[in-house]
């Protein structure tokens, strides 16, 4: 990503931060499985403009249904929604290591338990 591409995506983000605009629904295509979300208009709270998650050969791209030229509020409320998903994903994973790690821990105390045992050491 670029110097413009990201001073326009932080734009984006706070212009959509700003007027409280963020994802509203989630769903997928039925033919693609593209994921999608919904996000509501500023214009008309009736409307919704409908974000795409595109997976590409060179990356994953949000596409908008708005006519918008630059990064839209749209796509960044799900640019934003995607990174809070990602640490989300990140901390489950975390918490997943660490149990493990002390399951294994446990486990070795077992292990170290029965060979006492069995050795008529305890
Ligand atoms: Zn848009």
């Amino acid at each position: 990503m670029s110097i413009t591409q990201r001073s326009e995506l932080d734009r984006a983000i706070s212009r959509a931060t700003a007027a409280g605009v963020e994802v509203c629904g989630h769903g997928h295509m039925k033919v693609t499985h593209d994921r999608l979300f919904c996000v509501a208009s500023q214009r008309d709270q009736n409307h919704w403009h409908i974000v795409r998650l595109v997976a590409g050969s060179d990356g994953s791209r949000l596409v908008c249904d708005c006519p918008s030229r630059v990064i839209c509020v749209h796509r960044a409320a799900c640019h934003m929604e995607l990174v809070v998903e990602a640490a989300r994903r990140e901390y489950a994973a975390a918490q997943v290591t660490a149990s493990l790690e002390r399951d294994s821990a446990n486990d070795r105390r077992d292990a170290d338990r029965w060979e006492l045992i069995e050795a008529g050491n305890w």
